[in-house]
């Protein structure tokens, strides 16, 4: 998946069998409409709203740009707090710090917070194959790992389900009988809640991903709504953190910006139930060791170009998902990524470096919705067509003197050729009305043959009316 292992199918072809499943989309509907109506009320509530997205986009474009010496100051600091910090240039490093770390302990068993960072790297699989077997805590992260399904969501990873099926996975996966479990939340989260307890008590390893760093102090911080995050960072007696280099902040006086416009733009709630923070180790308060693992993974190549860097600002807040046209209705699992929605649409690709990946910055409309929403005011859209345009870049480029070929190149020349003429366009207006005839039915077009019906598949496409506005203008003068 993203970052660590690539999609394997085009967005399209994984978006129409999305489409398919009534189920999904009305899972789906619901959560994504309930969330955004949500988020909607507690962010009109702040008279500077506003003036807090541009704090937020203005602290984390400073960080960005000075991004080696708040890394270099936030290590100083965990060092100097008695924490250790590992550099990872990719994936494999991490992971295999992480397997080192872990093995070294003698753990067989690890419980994680939730981290988009680990998923990344594909960190449980690489534990797994060294027999340690992590263990996910956050409540949707569980219900995920225990159907064996990736995330369809950068927040509520299992958003895609309802409640019926997650009482189905629970009875299936935990032993429990059929009358012992019903489907209300509060008894899910009960059973839930049981099941983890016991591996709360005995784990002694910890493993977390990290929502900001400081780095004029070296603490850590992690968000959450549940209280595992809490367990996991205090209760083990090894810590280890694995955070991309884009999550530092210079001090304290960012987290008052970001402690605000997180959980409103996330959870839509005023403040999160959780916040922990963590600095370095202190004796008979906490883990005895703390490990922060500093992964880049492809980041510095995002750093490095000044149109798409500021996809580093995401604080994974998620509102661009719940707001996003088609993130609603094909769910997470159809980008192939473990960023989903708008921001996987311009991260995964600057990431990941495969066809199919490339073809993410089209999951879009373009309707600039996910602008509007994002409190660090990433431009997603301008980002998204960058990317397009270097993905038909490296598409021409990849087919080399094929590309000639291309059908799709061919009709965009067509159509740039009849655009450019009055009298071509006439005509083509006029060509088009007589030969739509066959395929229209109630004023539109059904099914249009060939390449063309990729486009009637999905849409409604109107017929070319029988008379054009200047055709109807002209007889209008006429008659009158
Ligand atoms: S891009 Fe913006 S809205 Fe989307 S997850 Fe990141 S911070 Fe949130």
């Amino acid at each position: 998946m993203s970052g660590g292992t690539p999609r394997s199918r085009p967005f399209g072809e994984a978006a129409r069998e999305a489409l398919q499943d009534v189920q999904l989309r009305r899972n789906l509907g619901k959560a994504t409409t309930a969330i955004r109506e949500k988020r909607v009320r507690v962010t009109e509530e702040l008279p500077d709203w506003q003036e807090l997205r541009e704090a937020g986009r203005a602290i984390k474009a400073h960080t960005l740009a000075h991004l080696d010496h708040y890394l270099m100051r936030l290590e100083q600091n965990v060092v100097a707090r008695g924490g250790q910090v590992h550099w990872a240039r990719d994936a494999a490093e991490a992971n295999a710090i992480v397997q080192e770390l872990v093995t070294a302990t003698g753990a067989r068993e690890a419980i994680k917070v939730k981290s988009l960072t680990t998923d990344e790297i594909g960190l449980n699989d690489a534990l797994a194959s060294v027999g340690v077997h992590a263990i996910e805590t956050d409540l949707a992260e569980l219900i995920v790992q225990l159907a064996h399904e990736p995330s369809s969501h950068i927040l509520v990873p299992a958003i895609h389900k309802n409640r019926a099926e997650i009482r189905a996975l629970f009875l299936r996966s935990m032993g429990l009988r059929s009358d012992e479990l019903s489907d209300a939340p509060a008894d899910l989260a009960a059973a839930a809640r049981r099941f983890l307890r016991a591996k709360f008590l005995t784990a002694t390893v910890g493993i977390s991903g990290a929502n900001f760093a400081v780095a004029e102090t070296g603490a850590v911080c992690v968000v959450e709504s549940e209280g595992n995050g809490r367990m996991c960072t205090t209760l083990p007696e090894t810590l280890i953190t694995v955070m991309g280099i884009e999550k530092v902040v210079p001090g304290w006086r960012a987290m008052e910006v970001f402690l605000q416009s997180l959980p409103r733009s996330s959870t839509a709630e005023r403040m999160n139930p959780y916040t922990s923070f963590w600095t370095g180790v202190r004796y008979g308060d906490g883990p005895r060791a703390f490990h922060l693992v500093l992964l880049d993974n492809g980041r510095s190549d995002v750093l490095a170009s000044d149109d798409r860097r500021q996809t580093l600002q995401c604080i994974r807040c998620s509102a661009c998902l719940n707001i996003c046209p088609v993130y609603a209705r094909v769910g997470g699992h159809a980008y192939g990524s473990h960023y989903p929605g708008p921001i996987g649409s311009i991260l995964s690709p600057q990431l990941v470096d495969t066809p199919e990946v490339d073809t993410l910055p089209f999951a879009s409309t373009l309707c600039g919705a996910c602008y509007e929403v994002c409190p660090v005011k990433i431009d997603i859209p301008s980002v998204l067509l960058d990317l397009r345009l270097r993905a038909v870049e490296r598409r021409r480029a990849r087919r080399g003197r094929l590309a000639a070929l291309d059908t799709e190149d061919g009709a965009m020349r067509l159509a740039a050729g009849i655009f450019a003429e009055a009298h071509r366009y006439r005509w083509m207006q006029r060509w088009a009305r007589l030969v739509q005839r066959p395929f229209v039915k109630d004023g539109y077009v059904e099914r249009l043959p060939g390449y063309l019906g990729g486009w009637t598949r999905t849409r409604d496409l109107p017929a070319v009316p029988g008379k054009t506005f200047r055709e109807w203008w002209r007889d209008r003068e006429v008659d009158a």
